[in-house]
């Protein structure tokens, strides 16, 4: 017992259920689950939500995401697997058959979980599913322990603070959001064992030609590899160049940079939770205080992870956000119907060598620059096609490796001009294109 467990109250069996969040570091929930704790439980369920092969996909993969994003997820899984053997533990897989909350509900019974430990999340889906399994813990006596750590600040508590309403501009959120609270850096050298898992099939992670995606063997596959052991070691890269960071200014990088991108291609790795955003935005601190200058947000890099929980605040605080019917911040715009033009962006046939080569990488890598995701997604929506601002949402849902709900739909909502950003465009009218498609 060490000094942050001595007289507490010891729980007979707790479960750290990793859904994003797949770190050790700055883990609030897995602090939680191990303190006092005789038995942990670590556990992920695979959810056929977003996994299950979809032979109909324009691309190989599942209806939900394509196979970039599918391997980031199961290296990240490996890796997180393999910190928690060293340390006498384990990840605990599952395989929900339809919905994940049944299978997380069923671990908790069978194995007389007394705390349930996990990361709050704000995506709508999320919110349902964990709204299932905590009322069903509610209702069984157990203890739940759900903090906010995936974002630099709690987005309840900002809405708050804005009297009841997100802010809607950049400035307004960063005057109301001050400093974010410090990272938990817990070293673990063991976590406490896993009890009995009886009647349960436990499997390794399995590998991706296991899942039924057909032949994926011609797919490229990303020059980034999940799991936080990677994400600490291109963070760390990252920042070690101190000078970078300081002059670091986001709309000043050549996005066709490919071999050493002009920015940090970390977003998969917060994406997943490989890393935190606490520790990051830390990290970077430590470096603007050996500095004499460095630049300030919105453009700095400390100000990308600003915009990141910008977009996570509003997203929570907007109903129906991935929407433009129902979504009060959100233009009503008479986008055109073509689907002949669509499918031409999204398989990279434009005709326009820039377009193409971008939504060509984005089917490979899953990753593209920010303003090459400027670029596509102008052209798709107010700059040439005036087609809806949704259909492109769900290719870049669908393909990037770093997709996420808040912050994809918050930059599809800014670019197509719908929301937050209408000065250079007039969209009540449909544009003249000049499109020969
Ligand atoms: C149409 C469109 C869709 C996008 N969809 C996503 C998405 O699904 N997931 C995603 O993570 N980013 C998305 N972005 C934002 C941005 O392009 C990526 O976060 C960034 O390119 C990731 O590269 P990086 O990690 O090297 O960024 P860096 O410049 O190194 O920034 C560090 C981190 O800050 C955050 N960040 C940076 N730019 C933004 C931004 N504009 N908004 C919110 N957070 C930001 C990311 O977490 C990023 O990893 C989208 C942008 C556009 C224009």
């Amino acid at each position: 017992m060490d000094a942050t467990t001595a007289g507490m109250a010891t729980t007979a069996a707790a479960m750290v259920w990793f859904r994003k969040g797949l770190r050790l570091h700055d883990n609030p929930a897995l602090e939680a689950a191990r303190r006092g704790a005789a038995r942990v439980y670590p556990v992920f369920v695979l959810d056929p939500r977003y996994l299950r092969p979809d032979p109909d996909a324009p691309s190989p993969g599942s209806a939900r995401a394509g196979v970039a994003r599918v391997r980031f997820l199961l290296e990240s899984l490996e890796d997180l697997d393999s910190s928690l053997r060293r340390r006498g533990s384990r990840l605990l897989l599952l395989r929900a058959r339809d919905d994940v909350s049944d299978a997380v509900c069923a671990a908790l019974k069978d194995w007389n979980i007394s705390k349930l430990c996990f990361e709050s999340d704000t995506e709508p889906y999320a919110l349902a599913r964990d709204k299932r399994v905590t009322d069903f813990a509610e209702a069984s006596r157990i203890e739940v322990f759900s903090p906010v750590s995936h974002t630099l600040f709690d987005p309840a508590e900002i809405i708050e603070k804005n009297g009841g309403r997100p802010p809607l501009t950049y400035q307004s959120f960063v005057n109301i959001a001050g400093e974010p609270p410090e990272p938990v850096m817990e070293e673990y050298s063991v976590i406490p064992p896993i009890g009995d898992t009886r009647e349960y099939e436990l499997f390794p992670v399995p590998k991706l030609e296991e899942l039924g995606y057909g032949d994926i063997s011609q797919e490229d596959v990303p020059p980034f590899r999940g799991g936080e052991t990677e994400a600490l070691k291109r963070m760390r890269e990252s920042l070690q160049d101190k000078e970078w960071v300081d002059k670091f200014e986001k709309r000043k990088g050549d996005p066709s940079a490919f071999l050493k991108p002009a920015t940090t291609v970390l977003s998969p790795y917060l994406k997943f939770g490989c890393l935190s955003s606490r520790y990051f935005y830390h990290c970077i601190q430590d470096v603007y205080r050996s500095s004499k200058m460095h630049t300030k947000p919105p453009v700095s890099l400390t100000g990308q992870l600003l915009w990141r929980d910008f977009f996570y605040t509003v997203s929570f605080g907007t109903p129906n956000f991935d929407h433009m019917k129902g979504n009060k911040i959100c233009k009503q715009i008479p986008w055109k119907e073509s689907e002949e033009l669509f499918v031409a962006w999204r398989d990279g046939r434009t005709g326009y060598p820039w377009i193409d080569a971008i939504m060509i990488q984005l089917r490979k890598w899953g990753w593209m620059h920010h303003l090459a995701r400027h670029s596509v997604a102008c052209f798709l929506t107010r700059g040439d096609l005036f087609i809806h601002w949704e259909k492109g949402r769900d290719v870049f849902e669908r393909l990037l490796v770093d997709s996420d709900w808040a912050i994809n739909n918050g930059n599809w909502l800014w670019l197509s001009c719908s929301s937050f950003f209408y000065h250079f465009s007039n969209l009540r009218q449909p544009p003249c294109t000049t499109c020969k498609l």
